[in-house]
């Protein structure tokens, strides 16, 4: 029997519409590595094979690719907890109907409490408005099947803390006018912005990454903001020390695997590091390369000693330079104070 892992996130595409200054997988500026349908479901063989409970499907922009639904469908007919993330750039009705059969959770991803904001961070004018037109259709096929008695996701805002976008002034402004909007709005999810990809990266860090003092303060705000808003909405922040080393707690069983969009296997989230492919090679002879990988003495150590975010976008730029694949550290240095896109 397959090995059982708990958790997979799977970036099923690279493609985007939007150029995000904290993009994690540098998306839309390089090769979008997308599989066709038939590898895609290959993916979703291994990932049912392995029993998982949960499932995060992002990218790029997981909703531009043909298949995603049904790839989406199938595991959560599987009785599989799927979320997709979107930045909502398209939502059309039927897309969103499908949705309602074919995933536990939506959550649209809004970055910043204004147009102004938001579409500074994702570079691409009209990606709030979108976003909240997005919203707008899940929200009514949401609100039409329950008063039909049918069940649907539950339906969210992800918000993704960087210092433009962090300003409590402006998360009570964005509170205040998304509750009005949507009152029956499932959750809105502050997080901070993770130093990965782009948003490990050194003018990245000195001008947008949060301190961790700064976002467990952070944590106050949001407790504040639920309190002023009250109603059915789950407003939380997302508490970042969870994410760092504890002390004692080993990363090397951690249960939860990441899979790139042509089905490459990183050895821990986040990072470049790969070990090979899910559609070259079973589950079983992966798992103990990642374990090797994760218990390597060095990464160990670069991981342990993280404890501030500058000492953590440190790491992830050393062991991605060191352990990415050819292509991504010719990519990686490319980076520059402008990343270029592709064609
Ligand atoms: S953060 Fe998301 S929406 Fe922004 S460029 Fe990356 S994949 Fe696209």
């Amino acid at each position: 029997m397959t090995i059982k892992i708990g958790k997979f996130i799977w970036d099923i595409t690279y493609a985007c519409p939007l150029r995000c200054t904290h993009c994690y997988t540098e998306s839309g500026r390089r090769p979008a590595r997308t599989l066709d349908r038939d590898a895609a479901m290959r993916v979703v063989d291994v990932i049912l094979a392995a029993r998982a409970e949960k499932v995060s499907i992002s990218g790029g922009e997981p909703l531009s690719i043909r298949w995603a639904v049904e790839a989406m469908k199938r595991m959560h007919d599987a009785g599989v907890a799927v979320t997709v993330f979107t930045s909502g750039w398209s939502m059309p009705q039927k897309t969103a109907v499908a949705l309602a059969d074919a995933v536990s959770s939506v959550a649209v991803s809004i970055d910043g409490a204004d147009a102004a904001i938001h579409d500074a961070i994702r570079r691409r004018d009209g990606a709030f408005e979108r976003g909240i037109k997005a919203l707008e259709v899940l929200y009514r096929v949401k609100e039409e099947r329950k008063a039909a008695g049918r069940n649907c996701f539950t339906l969210g805002i992800d918000y993704t803390l960087t210092r433009s976008g962090a300003h409590e002034a402006d998360l009570e402004r964005f509170v205040h006018s998304v509750v009005a909007r949507f009152p029956n709005l499932d959750f809105i999810r502050f997080g901070a912005v993770i130093p990965s990809g782009l948003a490990a990266e050194p003018e990245f860090e000195a001008t947008e990454l949060l301190s961790i003092q700064e976002l467990v303060d952070l944590i106050e705000v949001g407790r504040r903001l639920a309190a002023r808003a009250g109603g059915a909405t789950n407003i939380t922040v997302t508490d970042v020390r969870y994410f760092l080393p504890q002390p004692g707690v080993s990363a090397v069983d951690l249960d939860i695997l990441h899979i790139e969009p042509d089905g490459s296997l990183r050895a821990f989230p986040i990072y470049e590091a790969k070990v090979g492919n899910v559609l070259d090679q079973p589950l079983d002879v992966l798992w103990p390369k990642v374990k090797a990988w994760r218990s390597d003495p060095f990464v160990a150590e670069k991981m342990e000693t993280i404890r501030t975010m500058a000492d953590w976008a440190s790491t992830a730029r050393i062991l991605d330079r060191l352990y990415g694949s050819d292509d991504d550290r010719e990519r990686i240095a490319r980076r520059g104070p402008q990343v270029e896109a592709y064609a």
